[in-house]
């Protein structure tokens, strides 16, 4: 049997650079916010090396070095940080409602505000040589790691949005890119593929699928197959990009919440707000477009933000009711 343990202004589902810098705002207005951190404390930074991207760190700093420096951040000002996953949740449709989270399946925290930050995770090809090499040249996150491999020879796999831009974007920094589309066109919009086919060190295989990534403790190439000839080809890269789409990790609030058709949580307008009131989603677990931790952190302190009014506002007119019965 499960049971109630208590009441709380605000909860936190997740904690990557979106739940964290909700937390640490959320703490600062006093909101006493409690973060359950699922199954990957850190989130999908804890899985990549080195961060040259987010601003404030001149040299650059490891993904699990930051994320932890953001956790104390949090910690600093009161948040608390518990280990455990969100297994259910029952949202209440009232504004002012009191929302339940199950966690680890055996026990309910009840809070006025929610704020999800539960990420996506990239999706990999699967094969054993992928897996072993991830970090050591194999990456799902060209904006990140790119520039790791300036002036080299990579590859990239997948023929959607993503994939495209990725690929010119590469196209940008190394010597020569290799995209693997395993069809015998693109899904991406004809703008993309046309911005592709106009890179002249960019190369499009089609009917392409990896048959193994070639290194020991990091990528030296790739063994390509033909999946209409069944030929495979082998080539020199030192970085592999997979950019097969991402799955948001929403699966807990199916029938809960709006969501796209790929299961992304639907926003309103430029806020963090979703359907439900006093609910609010920030980071990759509404954004399929971005994707990077800053903008992630952006969204976060927006969440954030947004509960803290949301609680203001009803704190507001349950005042004015109660002027109005007296
Ligand atoms: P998509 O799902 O659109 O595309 C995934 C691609 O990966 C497809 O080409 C698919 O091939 C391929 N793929 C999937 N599994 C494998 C596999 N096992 N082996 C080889 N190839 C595989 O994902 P995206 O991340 O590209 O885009 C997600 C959404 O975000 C889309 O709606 C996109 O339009 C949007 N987006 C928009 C951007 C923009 O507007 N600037 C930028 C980035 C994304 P197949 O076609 O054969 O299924």
């Amino acid at each position: 049997m499960s049971e109630t343990i208590e009441r709380i202004k605000c909860l936190i589902i997740g904690s990557g650079p979106a739940g964290y810098t909700a937390a640490i705002y959320a703490s600062r207005a006093d909101l006493k916010p409690i973060m359950y951190t699922g199954m990957e404390p850190g989130g999908q930074l804890t899985t990549t090396t080195e961060v040259d991207n987010f601003p404030g760190y001149p040299e650059g700093i490891d993904g699990p070095a930051m994320m932890m420096d953001l956790q104390k951040q949090a910690e600093r000002f009161g948040t608390e940080v518990r280990m455990g996953m969100v297994t259910e949740v029952e949202f209440s449709k009232e504004a002012g409602g009191i929302h339940k989270a199950c966690i680890d399946n055996s026990k309910w925290v009840e809070a006025e505000t929610v704020i999800i930050s539960t990420g996506a995770t990239a999706k990999y090809l699967g094969l054993p040589s992928e897996q072993k090499l991830r970090g050591g040249g194999v990456s799902a996150c060209a904006v990140c790691d790119g520039f790791f491999y300036k002036n080299q020879d990579v590859a990239i796999v997948g023929g959607g949005d993503t994939a495209a831009e990725e690929a010119t974007y590469l196209a940008n920094i190394c010597k020569k890119v290799t995209m693997l589309v395993r069809k015998d066109e693109m899904r991406a919009s004809k703008a993309m593929q046309h911005r592709v086919n106009n890179t002249k060190n960019l190369e499009v295989r089609y009917n392409t699928e990896v048959d193994e990534v070639i290194g020991d403790q990091v990528v030296d190439g790739l063994r390509m197959v033909n999946n209409k000839t069944g030929e495979k080809e082998e080539i020199a890269i030192t970085g592999l990009f997979i950019a097969i789409g991402h799955k948001p990790n929403t699966d807990i609030f199916k029938g809960h919440l709006d969501m796209d058709e790929t299961g992304y949580l639907i926003t309103q307008g430029k806020s963090t707000k979703t359907n439900i009131p006093g609910v609010f989603a920030s980071g990759d677990v509404q954004d399929k477009e971005y994707r990077q931790a800053i903008t992630a952190a952006g969204t976060g302190c927006m969440a954030a933000m947004d509960a803290e009014r949301y609680l203001a506002e009803i704190e507001t007119s349950e005042e004015e009711q109660k002027e109005v019965t007296a």
